[in-house]
């Protein structure tokens, strides 16, 4: 079963997706990580990817499409797949498209998990990162013992930039428009499958795992 994720940002959609590929028994591809092990690896499409992202510049669709050809042709893909984070704008789709077509694979659904920018925008405002060790904890779903203190290493809780409302809300006013053609796109292919992403872990797998 090969299968296409969408959502916003603060929805969970890797997290869902990480747990439908275990119990599905197939391949979780999620285009950050196979960018990170491009990267580690210092091959050509690595080096060049890193460029981009050490600039904070988005990286092309040329790229992520060169990496993601590859992965189509190796074998343990035959079991199925999650796409994560992936294809993220109309462009990506089509070219997505072609190359499933070329290597003999059918996306059979594409999960769009959605909920309210409000309820998006306060999980993502919660999140603090400790400036000693770098772990990521949420005010909300899993808040310190002590204010602003780490659990861990005793550091100091801090926001990011990333997670900062201003920029929050430009990624989210980003995804909206990007995101809207692909919608329409897999709607017309008879794929898309609409999921309320609001609620516990488990509820939502339900949902999904009903669909599939
Ligand atoms: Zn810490």
């Amino acid at each position: 079963m090969n299968i296409i994720f969408l959502g916003p940002p603060g929805i969970g959609k890797g997290t869902q997706a990480k747990i439908v590929a275990q119990k599905k028994q197939i391949l979780h591809l999620s285009t950050g990580d196979m960018l990170r092990i491009a990267i580690e690896k210092r091959n050509e499409v690595g080096l060049l990817a890193e460029l981009y992202m050490n600039k904070g510049r988005l990286v092309p669709d040329e790229i992520v499409l060169d990496l993601v050809s590859q992965r189509l042709k190796q074998e343990d893909i035959q079991e199925g797949f999650i796409f994560d984070g992936f294809p993220r704008t109309l462009n990506q789709a089509n070219e997505l498209k072609s190359l499933l077509k070329k290597n003999n694979y059918k996306i059979d659904h594409v999960i769009a998990l959605n909920g309210k920018n409000e309820i998006l925008i306060n999980r993502l405002t919660s999140r603090r990162t400790c400036s000693k060790c770098q772990q990521i904890i949420n005010l909300i779903f899993n808040p310190p013992k002590r204010n602003e203190v780490c659990d861990y290493c005793d550091g100091k809780l801090v926001q990011r930039d990333d997670d900062k409302l201003e920029i929050i809300t430009n990624r989210l006013r980003i995804y909206e428009i990007q995101t809207k053609p692909l919608v329409d796109f897999y709607s017309n292919e008879n794929l898309l499958r609409k999921i309320n992403g609001i609620g516990n872990l488990e509820q939502i797998t339900k949902r999904i795992e009903n669909i599939l």
